[in-house]
């Protein structure tokens, strides 16, 4: 299987009730590799430009609200399979649909407070990624 890397964000919601430590462990527990990590402050431009693909939805001016409320961790996920292993692991965005054992299903407070972000394919991984991270900033 291929080696991938993931863009994920530990999310406001989460970094409030002290959980990274949490999440971080359920990622390397299944098998994912945390190859950069950042704990920051996103302004409000970085969330809009960040969620840009959701500008038209309803919800993205609360999401982007929400994502500035506290501090993120942004972070880079390596191992195999990792942009769709890294959405199992996290479970269905709401979390009244999240499978059991997910992060969303033992964490999510709302659909919109769902404590982590993931990219949804290896190309907007990418992407992601480089809107945090350099690639001297990855160490895998
Ligand atoms: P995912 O994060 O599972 O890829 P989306 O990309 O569809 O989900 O949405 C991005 C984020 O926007 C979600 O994680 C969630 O925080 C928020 N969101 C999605 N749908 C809704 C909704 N119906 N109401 C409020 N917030 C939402
Ligand atoms: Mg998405």
């Amino acid at each position: 299987m291929p080696i991938e890397r993931t863009l994920s964000i530990i999310k406001p919601d989460a970094t409030r009730r002290n959980l990274t430590g949490k999440i971080n462990a359920i990622f390397e527990d299944a098998g994912l590799r945390i190859v950069a990590q950042r704990r920051i402050q996103l302004t409000r431009a970085q969330a809009e430009g960040f969620y840009g693909v959701h500008a038209e939805r309803s919800f993205f001016k609360d999401l982007c609200e929400f994502m500035i409320s506290g501090p993120v961790v942004v972070q880079v996920l390596e191992g195999e399979n990792a942009v769709a292993r890294n959405r199992e692991i996290m479970g269905a965005t709401n979390p009244a649909n999240a499978a059991e054992g997910t992060v969303r299903a033992a964490f999510a407070e709302s659909i919109e407070a769902n404590s982590v972000h993931g990219s949804d394919s290896l190309s907007n991984a990418a992407n992601e990624i480089g809107f945090f991270f350099s690639e001297s900033d990855i160490v895998g």
